[in-house]
């Protein structure tokens, strides 16, 4: 949708060679923002499982996994004598990014699937029940039942902020869940990283230390046709890419990094980002997401941050009666059970006097009806 990003992502290694940028010694954090949009209560996401999800993460970009030690152990490589473990185990990254749990916003939607694979923007467009935190100061994660065979969606460094984040299946969160890893393969993608197989049969991810690849590895579950050893490289199917040896002989030189965090392959399956794909993301975070290096946290007024997103600033909220807004708009007041409390049309202000303590949603509309901004309004 944005082409004029294409050529950011299709940056050649050149061009991170340049390790300046590298703060080794500084462990950056990431405060992580849910948004959890249910239809039943199966997908109403718990914040105990969404704590296991960000647990899950740091571990992995700090290469604290438990399952660190299998890299290199699932890939294969192959030479005229046949295939065997390579020892890559030493590519592979602390990435020095780790991140917090900061709360989690609960919507509910008629929708029992929200289907995003036609239009990623669709969740962000079609729905009132959506929002996004500061995404220079937060990581906002949607969960919802996408539906589908889709897992997870990211938006590369320099996407509009108002749809930057990433969004997950909701089967995909917590220490028991098969799917696991999307969240950190995601944030891969958020931070930068293309897929190891680079989209395309031996194309580039544009980082040097990652093996060419025909293709993902996600079918390797059944791979009827895998010519030897299925069972004792569970992780790697048919996918490095070819050469020809000093023989003539068309032969398989590069291992296949199935183990890597930005393949398809099963989240049992992924413990590594490489050194390379380190340098890639601490690339864009320094020249795409600088105030990240900020180390932010949870402490940062969510509520005020979100303002900065939005395109007309309401104040003060909390409040202790009335709210401003910067411009007219068409005003709906709820509270939390969806009851509607105040609707103004073409208003500046809005008097929470007679109104209890508490949260409220507030909804601003244009004329036309179109939704300009939701955000939740304390009155205390
Ligand atoms: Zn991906």
């Amino acid at each position: 949708m944005y082409p004029e990003l294409n050529s950011i992502y299709h940056s050649q290694d050149q061009e991170f060679l340049d390790t300046s940028f590298l703060k080794q010694s500084t462990i950056i954090t990431i405060p992580v923002i849910f948004h959890v949009i249910y239809n039943d209560p199966s997908q109403q996401v718990s914040a105990t499982l969404l704590n296991q999800a960000v647990d899950i993460l740091s571990k992995d970009f700090r290469r604290q996994n438990p399952d660190a030690v299998n890299t290199g152990q699932y890939g294969g490589y192959e030479s005229p004598n046949g295939l065997w473990p390579q020892n890559y185990e030493n590519i592979a990254a602390d990435c020095e990014i780790q991140f917090i749990y900061c709360g989690v916003t609960y919507d509910y939607t008629p929708y029992a699937q929200i289907d995003i694979s036609q239009n990623p923007y669709y969740l962000k467009t079609t729905f009132p029940y959506y929002q996004t935190y500061n995404p220079a100061k937060f990581l906002n994660v949607w969960v919802c039942n996408m539906g589908g065979s889709l897992l997870g969606l990211a938006e590369f460094p320099g996407s509009p902020p108002q749809y930057d984040g990433v969004t997950i299946t909701h089967t995909s969160i917590g220490y028991n869940s098969p799917d696991n890893r999307v969240l950190t393969h995601e944030v891969g993608h958020w931070l930068g990283l293309r897929h190891i197989w680079g989209d395309c049969m031996c194309c580039d991810d544009y980082v040097g230390d990652t093996a060419p690849q025909q293709d993902n590895n996600s079918a390797m579950a059944n791979q009827p046709s895998f010519p030897s050893y299925p069972n004792q490289y569970p992780c790697a199917t048919w996918t490095a890419c070819p050469g020809v040896n000093v023989y003539g002989n068309l032969y398989y030189p590069y291992v296949n990094m199935g183990d890597n965090f930005m393949d398809y392959s099963p989240s049992s399956c992924l413990n590594f980002f490489s050194q390379g794909q380190k340098q890639r993301m601490w690339y864009f975070i320094n020249n795409y997401r600088p105030t990240l290096l900020q180390n932010n946290s949870c402490t940062v007024e969510l509520i005020e941050e979100t303002q900065i997103v939005n395109s007309i600033k309401v104040y003060p909220n909390p409040t202790n009666g009335i709210i401003m807004l910067s411009e007219n708009a068409n005003v709906q007041l709820t509270d939390l059970t969806g009851k509607v409390i105040l609707n103004e049309s073409n208003v500046n202000s809005l008097d929470l006097n007679q109104q209890k303590n508490g949260v409220y949603i507030l909804m601003l509309t244009n004329d036309s009806g179109a939704l300009i901004q939701r955000m939740k309004i304390v009155k205390e």
